[in-house]
């Protein structure tokens, strides 16, 4: 592997974050650029913040195809759809993926990615020191009807055969290890539980890890900064158009997450990116605050502690790029969240930080990263619902790919 290339990051979210310092490590002069005023203000802002590592399926299963229907029909207020011809054509490709043999290849390529980056973030933690609410918190993923539960069983064998501590607990022990479920007014049956998972603030370990670059020499950032498109010359990607700025690079790698397609042209590499809105809430905790980070899978709700703040995120509104119905969705989001887990958080707080972000989702859920058709041009993108918790493997494979071909 070679390094010393001169590469341009576009974008500043966990992806963008992530391959700025593999690069970085592998020697290259790194220049990552944002139209924001700080790193992380996109979809890695206020997410969940859960690094999920053991719950990390393709949304694309057999068992997606009986929720179809309802889900089209408006029958899960967790989800809005308006449908589109780009909505109409990223689902027909979606549901291509909805085998037995593509989801079970798609969630092992996950799984994969995801304990790689686990030992990767471990890694920079060590290294860096950083302060980004990183805890070993464990997650249960709540689980209702007995169809849920048998249909558990397979994903936890295979995550235990490739290393995951995962297991199956009743209603009883999941209360004994987390009391704020014992609050929770509607019944679940079972929790799957894995105790290694962990929480951290994306967005503040944006900010942390790019200064931390930054004061080593080792990036040059530049905010506030539009990508109006790509340098090219004879067939070769040469760096980006920034308002009337050119930027000349050796390498340039595209992390704008939602906006990617919007630089990247499919004679490059397509890019079958549809944005798929989310929300989060973040308060001061409750009498009963999880401590364990809670996925309420019916209402698509998730719970993570965060230092002192406990962040509620969820809701899954395939709407393209429309911000109309934010503030419609914020207020649903946190009426759900109070009436399902009313002692979780401080629900009366006026301020309750209310955010809402586009998942770059791909139809078989797996990110695009590397080397593109183009020389000089490399993606890291379509993180979908797990960009956090894929973003260490995807920046070190995106860093390799530069890497060989500078
Ligand atoms: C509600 C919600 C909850 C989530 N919860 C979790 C979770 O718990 N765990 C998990 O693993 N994942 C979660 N995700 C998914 C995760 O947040 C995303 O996969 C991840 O943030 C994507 O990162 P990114 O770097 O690709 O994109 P972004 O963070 O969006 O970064 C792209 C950057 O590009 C910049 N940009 C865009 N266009 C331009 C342009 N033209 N010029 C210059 N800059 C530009 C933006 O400002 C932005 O900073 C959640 C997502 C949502 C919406």
């Amino acid at each position: 592997m070679s390094g010393g290339a001169r590469v341009l990051v576009l974008g500043a979210g966990v992806a963008g974050v992530a391959s700025a310092y593999f690069l970085a490590r592998q020697g290259h002069q790194v220049i990552m650029v944002d139209q924001a005023s700080e790193p992380g203000a996109g979809t890695s802002h206020a997410n969940g913040g859960q690094l999920s590592y053991s719950y990390t399926d393709a949304f694309a299963q057999p068992a997606m195809l009986k929720k179809l229907p309802g889900l089209l029909l408006g029958r899960d207020p967790s989800v809005v759809m308006s449908l589109s011809p780009s909505l109409i054509r990223w689902g027909l490709a979606f549901v291509s993926q909805c085998t037995a043999g593509r989801s079970g290849t798609n969630s092992r390529a996950l799984l994969e990615l995801a304990l790689r980056s686990a030992e990767l973030l471990g890694g920079i933690n060590r290294e860096a020191q950083l302060d980004y609410s990183h805890a070993t918190a464990g997650k249960m993923v709540l689980l209702r009807t007995d169809a849920e539960v048998q249909g558990a069983q397979p994903g936890i064998d295979r995550k235990t055969a490739a290393g995951c501590e995962v297991r199956l607990l009743n209603r009883q022990q999941a209360e004994a290890i987390e009391p704020t479920l014992a609050a929770m007014p509607e019944p679940y049956t079972a929790a799957i539980y894995a105790p290694g998972d962990e929480v951290a603030d994306a967005g503040k370990f944006c900010r942390e890890l790019s200064e931390w670059l930054q004061t080593r020499g080792s990036l040059e950032l530049k905010l506030g900064t539009r990508v109006d498109g790509l340098l090219r010359r004879n067939g070769r990607v040469t760096g980006a158009k920034l308002g009337s700025e050119e930027l000349e690079a050796d390498a340039v790698v595209v992390c704008l997450g939602g906006a990617s397609a919007s630089v990247v042209a499919p004679s490059d590499i397509p890019l079958p990116i549809y944005p798929v809105r989310g929300y989060s809430l973040t308060l001061p905790p409750g009498p009963r605050s999880p401590r364990v980070s809670l996925t309420d899978v019916k209402h698509k709700i998730v719970f993570s502690r965060l230092g002192d703040r406990v962040r509620i995120a969820g809701f899954t509104d395939f709407l393209g790029n429309s911000e109309s119905r934010i503030r419609r969705r914020v207020a649903d989001l946190t009426n759900t969240a109070w009436w399902l887990a009313p002692e979780a958080a401080d629900y009366a707080q006026e301020d309750h930080q209310p955010w809402s972000g586009v998942r770059p989702m791909t139809p078989d859920s797996r990110p695009r990263v590397g080397a593109t058709r183009t020389p000089g041009l490399f993606v890291n993108t379509g993180h979908g619902a797990l960009g956090w918790t894929l973003a260490c493997a995807t920046g070190q494979d995106v860093a390799r790919a530069v890497s060989m071909d500078t």
